[in-house]
């Protein structure tokens, strides 16, 4: 298809931000931001130089949340740029990725309870005009904050923020502006080309004080002028906010049961999360028939929706070659599998998980498996396990 070449470039100036969805693409990128997440990674990664400065982190994200790129995959680039040591802290934070996964997925109604909330916010803004007003200048840039405006502005124009501008963002938007988190939340869903459900959600909770209960996210005026190295210096702030508080606390779920192929003939379902089929251990079955769901994130925009279109399809082509038969996108009411069971990668909590149809089998990737179980409580469970998780894994 067109449009999907990555610009040959000896080093990245400013990001690319067309994120090219195909896995060439994203290997390539791979290759590319490797050399990034040793002590450098380290040392810069909190700073947003902004969009035309050397980029500070890797933009790996839009390739890792629909698994054109496998965690294991970016650690072991990271090791062999750098040894294990120094890349030590971007193996922390793919692994805030795999613990909002594994917490998501034990804690399944924070996700519907997010929805309710968007439902809710809505209905706010249909009756209240003065919230109204509030939302519509922060969602187009018009609230005279400085920054905040143009990180408004970027993430519809471009898809993307750094993750410390998100953290700012965030910050103001539920503590200086006082609009529902669940909205900011469902701006950011909307538009980021790495729009996932669980890192999105549960760092929203994070920042307004309900994921870590009583301690919330503080953006200050001195810490975005030094991180964004003098860009921006917004006043104004609500620097002495109380986090937001919940009453009925959502329980912890056991991790439900991942499948096993069948033997004999299966139809392999692809989805958003996971468009890597290549790697998927189907044991003894037989793949006769591939289909394609493609379940967007609610009210996703054309570039986040067209990005989603052309990974998938990128998927089904690598599929249908890697298994020798016929690969086509599919309704999620559609009879497609020609009665054979249905087998797909596990699909988390999240638009995609909701659409697959009853009874496939979902296999889980051990790397999920072992690291999702110590995720129902805080981070630290998850960063404590990272050695053991990668030893098992065979990675140094
Ligand atoms: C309010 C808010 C909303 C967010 N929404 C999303 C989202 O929808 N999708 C998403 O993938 N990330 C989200 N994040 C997390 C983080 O901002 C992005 O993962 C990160 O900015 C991606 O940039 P990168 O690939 O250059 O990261 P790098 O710093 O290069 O890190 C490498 C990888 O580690 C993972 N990672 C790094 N930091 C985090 C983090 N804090 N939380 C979770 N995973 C992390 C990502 O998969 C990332 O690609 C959000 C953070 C905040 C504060």
């Amino acid at each position: 298809m067109p449009g999907w070449q990555t610009p040959a470039r000896p080093h990245i100036a400013a990001m690319d931000r067309t994120f090219p969805p195909p896995r060439a693409a994203a290997l390539d990128h791979l290759a590319r931001v490797a050399p990034r997440t040793g002590t450098a990674y380290a040392a810069r990664r909190n700073t947003d130089a902004g969009p035309d400065a050397e980029p500070t982190t890797t933009a790996l994200s839009p390739y890792l949340r629909r698994r054109l790129l496998l965690e294991p995959e970016v650690i072991a680039a990271a090791a062999e740029a750098h040894g294990p040591d120094a890349r030590e802290k971007f193996v922390e934070e793919v692994f805030w990725r795999t613990y909002f996964k594994g917490h998501l997925e034990t804690h399944p109604a924070l996700w519907s309870r997010y929805l309710d909330l968007v439902a809710d916010g809505r209905n706010q803004l249909a009756t209240q005009s003065g919230l109204r007003r509030v939302f519509a200048d922060a969602v187009a840039g018009n609230t005279g904050i400085d920054g905040f405006d143009d990180w408004a502005k970027d993430l519809v124009e471009t898809g993307w923020l750094h993750n410390h501008t998100r953290m700012w963002f965030a910050s103001i938007w539920i503590f200086t502006l006082r609009l529902p988190w669940a909205l900011g939340a469902d701006f950011f869903m909307r538009h980021l080309i790495d729009g996932d459900p669980a890192s999105n959600t549960l760092s929203w909770r994070w920042v307004a004080g309900l994921h870590t209960r009583g301690k919330a996210y503080v953006a200050r005026a001195d810490n975005i002028r030094r991180y964004t190295e003098g860009r921006f210096s917004p006043t104004g702030l609500d620097e002495d906010p109380v986090p937001l508080e919940e009453n009925d606390l959502v329980r912890t779920v056991p991790l439900p049961p991942a499948g096993q192929p069948p033997q004999g003939d299966v139809a392999l379902l692809l989805h958003l999360d996971d468009l890597n089929p290549e790697t998927l251990d189907l044991g003894a079955a037989r793949v006769v028939g591939i289909g394609g769901l493609l379940a967007h994130p609610p009210g996703a925009v054309d570039r986040v929706r067209h990005a989603d279109e052309q990974a998938m399809d990128d998927a089904l082509a690598r599929a249908a070659a890697r298994f020798g038969c016929p690969a086509r996108r599919v309704e999620a009411a559609e009879d497609w599998s020609g009665g054979n069971p249905v087998v797909t990668a596990w699909a988390p909590v999240g638009p995609s998980a909701a659409a697959l149809p009853a009874g496939c089998t979902r296999m889980r990737r051990p790397f999920d498996e072992l690291a999702w179980p110590p995720a129902t409580r805080g981070y630290f469970q998850v960063k404590s396990a990272i050695p053991g998780i990668l030893r098992a894994l065979g990675q140094p």
